[in-house]
């Protein structure tokens, strides 16, 4: 742990000479103790705090790490090199890349590699270009078969995302690479991806203040997207909500579920405080044409967040119909509802740019590129 200063002011420095680089821990899900790094194209520097080794350019090169407490031992082609509190392999052009092993997976990836190690755990972190690393996320995130114009606006959300949370600043990083934060897992080669990432190259959604925001997402909202209030306590400005006919006809705009009345009158009279008769007295039909805050019956209301979570429902946007010993209740939608419906932007996306679904589903933002937010902000 003494030593994340030192890791810390490394990444810094080499940070402060190119600001649109981002740290991405890799195999973040599991603790790693070993990894196997494997040349694959172009020409890696090869150096630690107190040494250089040289460049990594062969194509039968294979670097091991290993943590060792608080420092890494590192082994070259099976000869030990020694153990160190930081190595690096730094990139020569941007389209060199390596293969990282960790016994089970092999990925690959472009931009430098640094290791170290916190409390016996080895961290491996990817410093990358943030169009690059956004490239990756699209193809870990969204996956493939989306049109250009939509993978537009899954970059501009998911590096918007990128510089909104920085997660893991305690660790040496921002952001690790699985759900987390955003899956990243190695290089994209879809081309579609490409072309979207670098048309909307650099691209962020910031708001009056120039904060990048919280570019929330689900699958389908069911016709309205939903206040950040009513799922969560705190209302954001960018992510009113609106109405939206384009997630109509998807896959994820209806459901169904049937739940036994007494297990419904039993949830209701513990959330409400009130014997299960005076539940039971009361009226249970409830309509939502439009998006509600709360369940509401004779006197009482219960938040419909409470509601999804208890009965693992898809959306919070449901109707409720009391058929005898069984409620019915009929539903809109999946996910939280909160900023950009999926399923909308994709068939909205036929017809729209990128710009115009970015706000329809986000309000009160700009698109501007990372360069210009970060000048803004000098002032
Ligand atoms: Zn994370
Ligand atoms: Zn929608």
């Amino acid at each position: 742990m003494k030593n994340l200063f030192l890791i810390g002011f490394i990444i810094s420095l080499a940070l402060s000479f190119n600001a649109k680089e981002i740290r991405v821990g890799l195999f973040e899900k599991v603790n790693i103790k070993k990894v196997d790094i494997f040349y694959n194209i172009g020409r890696f520097e090869f150096y630690s705090e107190s040494e250089t080794y040289g460049i990594m350019s062969n194509k039968n090169d294979k670097i091991s790490f290993e943590s060792n407490n608080d420092k890494v031992k590192a082994y070259m082609n099976g000869k030990y090199l020694g153990d160190q509190i930081w190595f690096r392999l730094d990139y020569r052009s941007e389209n060199n890349s390596v293969i990282i092993s960790n016994g089970k997976k092999k990925r690959k990836y472009k931009g430098n590699i640094i290791l170290y190690s916190i409390n016996g755990e080895l961290k491996i972190v990817n410093e990358i270009n943030i169009d690059k690393y956004v490239e990756g996320v699209i193809k870990g995130e969204a996956g493939y078969g989306y049109s250009l114009e939509y993978y537009k606006v899954q970059a501009v959300i998911s590096r918007t995302y990128a510089l909104h949370y920085q997660k893991h600043k305690q660790e040496g990083f921002d952001l690790c690479d699985h759900t987390h934060c955003q899956v990243y897992d190695g290089i994209n080669y879809k081309k579609t991806i490409t072309q979207a990432v670098e048309a909307t190259s650099e691209e962020v959604l910031v708001d009056s203040s120039l904060t990048y925001i919280n570019t929330l997402f689900h699958s389908n909202c069911g016709g309205q997207t939903v206040s950040t209030d009513f799922v969560w306590s705190k209302k954001l400005e960018c992510m009113e909500s609106i109405m939206d006919t384009f997630c109509l006809n998807s896959s994820q705009a209806k459901w169904k579920k049937t739940i036994s009345k007494i297990t419904w009158i039993q949830f209701l009279s513990k959330k409400t405080g009130k014997s299960i008769s005076v539940v039971k007295s009361n009226d249970l039909n409830f309509n939502q044409f439009q998006r509600k805050e709360f369940y509401e019956f004779g006197n009482y209301k219960v938040r419909l967040v409470d509601i999804r979570s208890n009965f693992r429902l898809k959306s919070t946007y449901f109707s409720v119909h009391d058929i005898g010993d069984k409620i019915i209740l009929i539903g809109r939608g999946y996910g939280h509802g909160v900023g950009l419906c999926q399923e909308g932007g994709i068939v909205m996306a036929k017809t729209h740019t990128y710009k115009e679904v970015l706000h329809h589903y986000y309000k009160n933002v700009s698109i501007m590129p990372i360069s210009k937010v970060e000048y803004y902000k000098l002032f």
